[in-house]
């Protein structure tokens, strides 16, 4: 059994639906097809559903039109047949009439039609092709508890009595949208279909879950500031989640948990480039040397000093308090005897924290500041691999270092001013040879 997800550019227009049936049909096993909304949808009708928050009726109806409107443009482009341009319509006309019955109290009911609109339009669509699949809401089993946690035993009860009793081969669900613990319609949170299909994955012990998108995989530095970047083949669970936390923005690191608990890959895919490897994260070793880069901008750091507190026990956890009240995480942190400096990501509630801080000592703060995350193998056996790097960064002025934290990683505070410069010296530091292996292979693939 494979779980194959696809975004939505992937099920963006009739073209790429043309192409996600190609890819589905060239699967030589059991599949769970996993569909997010029609890019775009999702955005709309959460403007649909602020719109009818706000009193604005007419604004929800206009958007409703639109939106109705871009879809009988979608159905004249995919279906060929008179029966399924029909059926398509006349589902796509109860949906919409669904949809202009909703209040603004319906808010996951709204959100929810993206998916179960891309679904069935799939379905028909595999349908015309004469590709027998079955549709299965995600309504009959995915589920979250009181505190929007999946409830992952019920689901694999389910979901797995669901497949037994299901003949085809081929059975298509929506990612996204689930029940919560009252039985009303709920989500998993705006980009939640990663973590679907991650959920049924490992619900079913799948041989693999592929995420389909429009990039080829995870790449090893970021491709809008470095030339000669390469998609990475391989990547342990680990090191995937320390770059996606600092800016790889390609899989939120908490979708994954599921399939790596399970010890199950996650492969991700370019639907407009089947061929191209994609990258596999999965639970192997740390990379020998460097994985790859990320970098994560909106930082503010933050510096501590306290001659007083040289020493002290408990001065971390009196500071530590100050962001816990104020409900602002801090990401990195490194400490000396006379000080501590970390950084947030959210400027929200700043003003607040440093009134609070000055209790303790002098406070420091600079703005416009990136971390860069660089992955690998950075564990106690690496030898000179932090120094390797720093060796790149010797033109550069580092404003922090973080070493030691988990042994695939090592980040460093820079002004964001430098962060390109940075990124190209690394690149041409640490992936020279590299460079030219993959060469062969994206030539190889093209
Ligand atoms: N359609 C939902 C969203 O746009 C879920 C997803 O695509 O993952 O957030
Ligand atoms: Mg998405």
């Amino acid at each position: 059994m494979l779980v194959l997800k696809f975004g939505g550019t992937s099920v963006g227009s009739a073209q790429n639906i043309k192409k996600v049936a190609q890819i589905v049909q060239s699967q030589n096993e059991p599949l769970v097809v996993v569909l997010s909304a029609v890019s775009g949808t999702t955005n709309t009708l959460t403007e649909i559903h602020n719109s009818l928050v706000t009193g604005k009726n007419d604004e929800a109806r206009d958007l409703t039109d639109v939106l109705e409107l871009s879809y009988h443009t979608l159905l004249d482009e995919l279906y060929t047949s008179e029966y399924y341009q029909l059926k398509a319509l006349t589902f796509i006309r109860k949906s919409f009439e669904k949809l202009r019955k909703l209040t603004a109290n319906d808010e996951h009911e709204i959100l929810a039609q993206g998916e179960l609109i891309s679904t069935h339009l799939f379905q028909f669509y595999l349908a015309e092709l004469q590709i027998d699949a079955a549709l299965l809401s995600a309504f009959s089993f995915m589920s979250i508890d009181a505190q929007g946690e999946p409830e992952t035993d019920q689901i694999k009860t389910k979901l797995s009595k669901s497949v037994l009793e299901i003949s085809q081969d081929i059975i298509i669900t929506q990612g996204f949208i689930c029940l919560n613990h009252e039985d009303r319609i709920d989500n998993l949170k705006r980009g939640g279909s990663d973590y679907s299909a991650s959920l049924i994955g490992a619900a079913l012990n799948a041989k693999e879950i592929q995420i389909w998108t429009d990039i080829d995989g995870m790449h090893n530095n970021d491709p809008r500031y470095v030339e000669n970047t390469f998609s990475i083949n391989e990547i342990s669970f680990d090191e995937a989640a320390e770059l996606a936390y600092f800016g790889a923005k390609i899989l939120h690191p908490q979708s994954v948990i599921p399939a790596k608990e399970n010890n199950i890959p996650v492969l991700l895919k370019n639907t407009f480039a089947p061929k191209s490897k994609g990258t596999i994260i999965k639970n192997c070793d740390a990379s020998d040397g460097i994985r790859a880069i990320a970098a994560k901008d909106g930082i503010i750091a933050m510096k501590i000093k306290s001659y007083r507190m040289l020493l002290a026990y408990g001065f971390l956890k009196k500071i530590f308090e100050v962001f816990e009240k104020y409900q602002t995480p801090i990401d990195m942190i490194t400490t000396s005897e006379v000080a501590v400096s970390l950084t947030i990501d959210t400027p929200t509630h700043i003003d607040q924290i440093i009134k609070e801080l000055q209790a303790f000592g002098k406070i420091e703060v600079d703005n416009n500041m990136s971390i860069v995350c660089l992955a690998g193998d950075f564990s106690q056996n690496s030898k000179g691999i932090s120094s390797s790097v720093l060796n790149c960064l010797k033109e550069i002025p580092i404003r922090m270092i973080s070493y030691g934290g988990s042994d695939f990683n090592m980040s460093l505070l820079i002004d964001t001013n430098n962060k390109a410069e940075a990124l190209n010296l690394l690149n041409k530091g640490l992936f020279k040879k590299s460079i030219s292996k993959e060469t062969t292979l994206i030539e190889q693939f093209s």
